[in-house]
């Protein structure tokens, strides 16, 4: 340990670009045995480490760093897998650098430690070796019904199952995963590693229903008369349009709306009306992880020029920084600082903005230039601005508090005010990361399992 005078930060190996471009698979390696090691002995072991606090899960991050540099590989999974329901996932799709590696003590001076990627070679190397999650062998009569199959509902079916408490998960999709399946593309997230968690779920006595839509296929009263308690965790998946002329025009999509067909088509289904940029000039507009999967995603459906359009500059873009430079090393062009106004059948009408001086908060907000107006060509225009919940018809009958942005109202339990009840991630909060939507999962799996102990 320590030996971060002497060794430099080192991030996995990417692909190539003209061959990671032309397909779907993931852009990053795997650290080996020696390089995971060699990155783990950088870790200083803070003795209140601000990477374990700033992680949402709170994974004991230099407890798994010390034993992957002693080369005790069973341990460091044990202790990864410990806190986080699915640590691989996560190593690979968490924004770190505005999580545990920007709070890292070293991310000032000599870099950060990669803990995501030495969190991803913990459990892919464990795996390879034979290690796997661990549940519990005895089940303590009681039944959790969740709606929703995404991060929040995987997690919760996770910390459930370790404590021996059968779960039923129900997915209106025909493949459970929500945004993990459907929402981040492959090249980020392979989608055989969301499939081996489900799959180990299902080993441990999860019982999937897909295909399941409740409020349709079953009613929500069904689950609450059937089930000692329900979760819903049905994320927040509905787009948002920035409110100008010509948003529904023929050339205007949804990020999620692209993403998902793209994703449906890559699993080999039928999918009506998909959404093809070949040969076409994309714009997408929005500077968040999002814009950058439609976009790097558009560079792999083979478009003629994809460009991305964000209202502030590039210091203040929300997203991941490395997703940034992936877009670019891809052929992205980016234009900061406009603002659509309206538009066309061949384009976007744009004004541009600046950035105003910091107030005394240290917040810059944005301002449009006027007389600056201009027209950017497309042939397709796509919206990154965010998602909102959806109220599906279950949740309006079932009577369950929602707050004025129509998320579910929850208590410092995770329950709705209908007590047995319990609901978290981005059906609570509004759009968030996978990470924190995970953690909710599991502090309401552990409020769900306390009030059984009552
Ligand atoms: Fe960092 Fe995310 Fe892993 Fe937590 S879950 S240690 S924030 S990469």
């Amino acid at each position: 340990m320590l030996n971060f005078t002497k060794v430099d930060r080192a991030n996995p190996l990417k692909r190539g670009v003209m061959e990671r471009i032309k397909d779907f698979r993931e852009v990053y390696t795997v650290f080996d045995d020696n390089k995971a090691q060699e990155q783990s002995e950088r870790c200083i072991g803070c003795g209140d480490p601000y990477c374990h606090n700033k992680c949402p899960l709170h994974n004991i991050i230099p407890a798994w760093l010390k034993q992957t540099a002693n080369n005790d590989l069973e341990l460091a999974f044990n202790i990864s897998n410990e806190t986080s329901p699915f640590p691989e996932i996560l190593g690979r799709i968490c924004p770190q650098d505005v999580l545990c590696e920007g709070d890292c003590t070293l991310n000032d001076t000599h870099g950060a430690i990669t803990i995501g990627s030495i969190e991803t070679h913990i459990s892919e190397t464990g795996f390879e070796n034979g290690l796997k999650p661990k549940f519990a062998n005895k089940k303590i009569g009681k039944k959790v019904a969740i709606v929703g199959s995404g991060p929040a509902g995987i997690s919760a079916a996770t910390f459930l199952l370790r404590e021996g408490v059968d779960v039923d998960m129900f997915e209106r999709a025909n493949k459970a995963g929500g945004l993990l399946t459907y929402g981040i593309p492959g090249f980020k997230l392979e989608k055989e590693r969301v499939q081996r968690r489900i799959d180990w779920l299902i080993e441990a006595g999860m019982k999937l229903h897909t295909n399941c839509e409740i409020g349709k296929d079953k009613s929500f009263a069904e689950l609450e008369n059937d089930y000692d308690s329900v979760f819903i965790g049905i994320g927040a998946t509905k787009g948002r349009f920035p409110g100008i002329d010509g948003e529904k025009n023929d050339n205007v999509y949804l990020a999620m709306e692209f993403l998902t067909k793209v994703q449906k088509r890559n699993f080999g289904e039928d999918v009506e009306n998909f959404i093809d940029v070949t040969d076409k000039n994309v714009l997408v507009v929005g500077g968040g992880d999002t814009a950058m999967d439609c976009l790097r995603t558009s560079v792999r459906e083979g478009a003629k020029s994809v460009k991305c359009l964000y209202r502030r500059d590039e210091a203040n873009m929300p997203g991941s920084k490395k997703e940034v430079i992936n877009s670019k090393e891809e052929g992205v062009e980016f234009i900061f600082n406009v603002s659509p106004s309206s538009i066309d059948n061949d384009g976007i009408n744009l004004i541009k903005t600046q950035m105003t001086e910091a107030d005394s908060s240290g917040r810059q907000s944005v301002k449009t230039i006027p007389g600056s107006e201009y027209k950017e060509s497309a042939d397709i225009i796509i919206f990154a601005l965010g998602f909102e919940q959806e109220v599906p018809a279950f949740l309006k009958e079932s009577g369950i508090e929602l707050d004025k942005w129509s998320g579910i109202v929850t208590n410092d339990r995770f329950q709705t005010s209908k007590t047995k009840v319990y609901s978290g991630g981005d059906s609570v909060r509004g759009a968030n990361l996978a990470v924190r939507a995970a953690a909710d999962g599991k502090n309401a799996a552990q409020k769900i399992f306390e009030s059984f102990q009552l």
